[in-house]
């Protein structure tokens, strides 16, 4: 860019230097014209007079080198002339300055010579006998003068050089310099030239974007590494929980086939034994069973087939299976409402209706109801259980839904719970983009409900 600047400024000052440099040659060259030409009018005119007293010996005392002077008589003929032999001289009739003075009295013109180095000028005047006098003098072309000054010319061109070179260079750093400091980290800060403040004020938004969205992704970034630590930690507990849950049964079902298998058991007490072993197989084929659900919901929901199911008829079919586990408890079971359709994966939904309705016979009480409805509401098909049992503590609330989490173990055992049911409910209401609220009151009930959008 100095560079740039520099060349253009010594353009710049060479340009006009030689435009004025030319110009005033040409003003110059005018000026001389003129004067020059006054002053051969005049000659002219002193010669006529000294012609007119004294005839030809006045032309041929004169001394004079650089005019010369002609006479010619109204017929063109030269009578005198200082620079040649006049008897051998052509007739001067038809030239223009002699014609103008045969005719008006004066005239005056200007030719070339062959070369083209020099121009003649030309001036004629007549006498009061009819004859005419003719000075004539060389006049310098535009070219000879400049060739005349080319020396101060030359001298003053190199000065004009040297010095616009000088100032070039000055210049082009001072306009440079501003520039070469700019702080484009803080592009607001610079007081440079007004004419960049657009530019530094675009260098600023785009920085303060840039920043944002450096901010926004360093938060995303974070949020996906928080994510996954929680998921690796949930994967991590899960498993420990998994191992712990089977190892209790499997304990239980090896001592007692082994005491079995070495006849330390007494006769009335082997229908007992055996019993248990058959209760901790139930218990672990329930748990596999519900680890299989769950991972297959891990899974996604892309490999599954979504189909209208009408929430009041699946309803229905899960109570219809419950009836004699409900009987078995004393509680009695009713359904409410109206078919409700959506698009869904249909053993997912089974499996929420029944786990939500195994659980509200398993955490009920003697004679309790358990109270399905279905409706539509809005853009949502509605579904909740309700039933006057147990009730959850608000404390644990919060975190039933979590994988083996329950609020009193041994029940849960004791009436075959895996700790994992509500955890499938979440996860297959959540494919479905479905809403749960639960409301519970300690020995009085529960409700859970589901809004499927439909
Ligand atoms: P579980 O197999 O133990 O029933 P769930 O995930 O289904 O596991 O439920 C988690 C816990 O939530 C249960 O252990 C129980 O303490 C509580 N719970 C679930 N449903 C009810 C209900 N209807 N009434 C009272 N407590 C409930």
């Amino acid at each position: 860019m100095t560079k740039r600047i520099f060349r253009s400024i010594c353009l710049v000052a060479i340009s006009v230097f030689l435009a004025s440099v030319t110009l005033f040659m040409c003003v110059l060259y005018s000026y001389f014209s003129t004067v020059q030409q006054n002053q051969l009018k005049m000659q002219t005119h002193l010669a006529l007079q000294g012609v007119e007293h004294e005839g030809i010996e006045y032309l041929k005392d004169l001394d004079i080198n650089d005019y010369r002077i002609t006479w010619i008589d109204k017929n063109g003929t030269v009578l005198y002339d200082s620079k040649s032999d006049y008897d051998e001289m052509e007739n001067h009739l038809q030239r223009e300055e002699v014609k103008q003075a045969l005719a008006d009295g004066v005239g005056e013109s200007s030719r070339y010579s062959s070369t083209l180095t020099e121009k003649f000028l030309y001036c004629a005047e007549r006498l009061t006998d009819g004859t005419v006098i003719r000075l004539s003098v060389a006049q310098n072309t535009i070219l000879t003068l400049i060739l005349g000054m080319s020396q101060p010319i030359a001298i003053i061109f190199v000065i004009a050089v040297v010095l616009s070179f000088a100032l070039a260079s000055a210049l082009s750093k001072k306009i440079v310099k501003p520039l070469e400091e700019l702080d484009l980290d803080k592009p607001l800060n610079n007081k440079s030239y007004e004419e960049l403040s657009p530019l530094l004020n675009h260098i600023d938004n785009q920085q303060k974007k840039i920043k944002k969205q450096r901010g926004k992704l360093k938060q995303k970034e974070n949020e996906f590494e928080n994510e996954r630590i929680k998921t690796e930690q949930m994967r991590r507990e899960f498993t420990a929980n998994v191992s712990h849950e089977l190892k209790t049964p499997l304990h239980t079902i090896s001592g007692c086939s082994e005491l079995l298998s070495n006849g330390m058991v007494k006769q009335e007490d082997v229908e007992k034994f055996s019993k248990q072993i058959y209760t901790e197989t139930q218990r672990m084929i329930n748990l596999v069973e519900d680890i299989i659900k769950l991972s297959q919901l891990d899974e996604g929901a892309e490999n599954m087939q979504y189909e209208i199911v009408d929430l009041y008829s699946v309803a229905e079919n899960v109570l219809d299976r419950l009836q004699s586990e409900a009987e078995k408890a004393g509680v009695t079971l009713s359904l409410d409402g109206e078919a409700a359709k959506i698009k869904a994966v249909p053993q997912l939904i089974n499996i929420i209706i029944f786990n939500l309705c195994d659980n509200a016979i398993k955490y009920n009480k003697k004679n309790g109801l358990v109270n399905v409805e279905i409706k539509n509401e809005d853009n949502n098909a509605v579904l909740s259980v309700s039933d006057t049992g147990i009730g959850i503590p608000a404390e644990h609330q919060e975190r039933i839904f979590e994988r083996f989490y329950r609020v009193d173990k041994s029940h849960s055992k004791a009436v075959g719970g895996t700790g994992l049911g509500l955890s499938i409910v979440k996860h297959a209401a959540m494919l479905h983009h479905a809403e749960i609220e639960l409301e519970s009151t300690l020995d009085k009930g529960t409700k859970i409900t589901l809004k499927f959008p439909k």
